[in-house]
């Protein structure tokens, strides 16, 4: 192997990267950071007027950045997504599928006992995380089938390994978007391209809209007992930031993961690895 050709690993420069969920909390550190490694982005998020607001007053080079509107639940959309992604750089090399969350009407508490929360709720979850992840996969997916080469990453969570108490839809959405990204790694390897590969990040607890109101006070922002004991269950004794789970995602977006497919990788200061004692 030539060494020379390490440093060209984390270049993007002319590769295509599409992101749902894009100009979430997280998508816009991903999308920054692609950026900044020379990839050409497309953001897909359900809000694109949110997504112009964030990226088209950043001094981004709309040659190199557009924002999409899209629903991830819906194929169609999706497909017209593709086919402007497409129309804008000619290839797609990544999809991030960054598009998911919880919803307070799913989570049990003192005013919602598991008894009560409305199926309606609990599919919504389900179908945002799971669905929402199989849908882009579909789409892109067929793409990269077709062209023999591409690369997908899903986003699960912590709650993935074992369930966290109150959510218990977003829990098993998400554990089967981790399911799901070992089925499609293998599928995709073995029935179309061994160089497609696909592979989840698993965050562990960082500080942002979604869980804010579970783990600090919306009146002091001081920590929650839920906040405090998660503090107390992480080695590394803090939450994570976006910023944390660069390194992660542009590794396994990368040639340098090129024989890595079917993973979830934990991005948790060590919390799944500690028993508590
Ligand atoms: P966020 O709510 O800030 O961003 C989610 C983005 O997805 C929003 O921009 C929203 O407009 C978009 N979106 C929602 N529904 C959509 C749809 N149907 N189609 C297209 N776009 C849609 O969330 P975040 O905190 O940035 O989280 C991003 C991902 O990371 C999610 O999958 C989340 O579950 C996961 N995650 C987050 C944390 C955390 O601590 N925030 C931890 C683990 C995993």
């Amino acid at each position: 192997m030539n060494l020379h050709d390490l440093q060209k690993w984390y270049d993007f420069t002319g590769r295509t990267v599409a992101v749902t969920g894009g100009a979430g909390m997280l998508g816009t550190e991903i999308v920054r950071s692609l950026y900044a490694l020379g990839a050409n982005v497309a953001v897909l998020d359900l809000h694109k007027d949110h997504a112009d607001e964030v990226f088209m007053q950043g001094g981004f080079d709309p040659d190199r950045l557009v924002t999409v509107s899209a629903n991830v639940l819906d194929a169609g959309v999706t497909a017209d997504a593709l086919d402007t992604v497409l129309a804008k750089f000619g290839h797609i090399d990544c999809l991030i599928n960054g598009a998911g969350g919880n919803h307070p009407k799913a989570t049990t508490g003192p005013e919602m006992s598991f008894f009560d929360i409305p199926a309606e709720s609990f599919k919504f979850v389900m179908d945002l995380n799971l669905l929402g992840t199989v849908i882009p996969s579909q789409v892109f997916g067929k793409q990269m089938a077709e062209q023999g080469r591409g690369v997908i990453l899903n986003v699960s969570s912590m709650n993935a390994f074992r369930p966290l108490t109150r959510i218990p839809a977003y829990s098993a959405g998400k554990a089967s978007v981790s399911n799901f990204t070992q089925w499609l790694a293998v599928h995709l390897a073995v029935e179309y391209s061994p160089k497609i590969r696909v592979n989840a990040i698993a965050p562990g607890f960082l500080l942002t809209n979604q869980n804010r109101f579970l783990l600090t006070d919306e009146s002091t922002g001081e920590l929650t007992d839920r906040g405090n004991s998660i503090i107390g269950h992480t080695p590394m004794a803090r939450f994570g930031n976006p910023e944390d789970l660069l390194g992660t995602v542009i590794w396994l977006l990368s040639p340098a993961s090129a024989f890595v497919t079917g993973t979830v990788v934990p991005i948790d200061g060590g919390f799944s690895a500690f028993s508590g004692v």
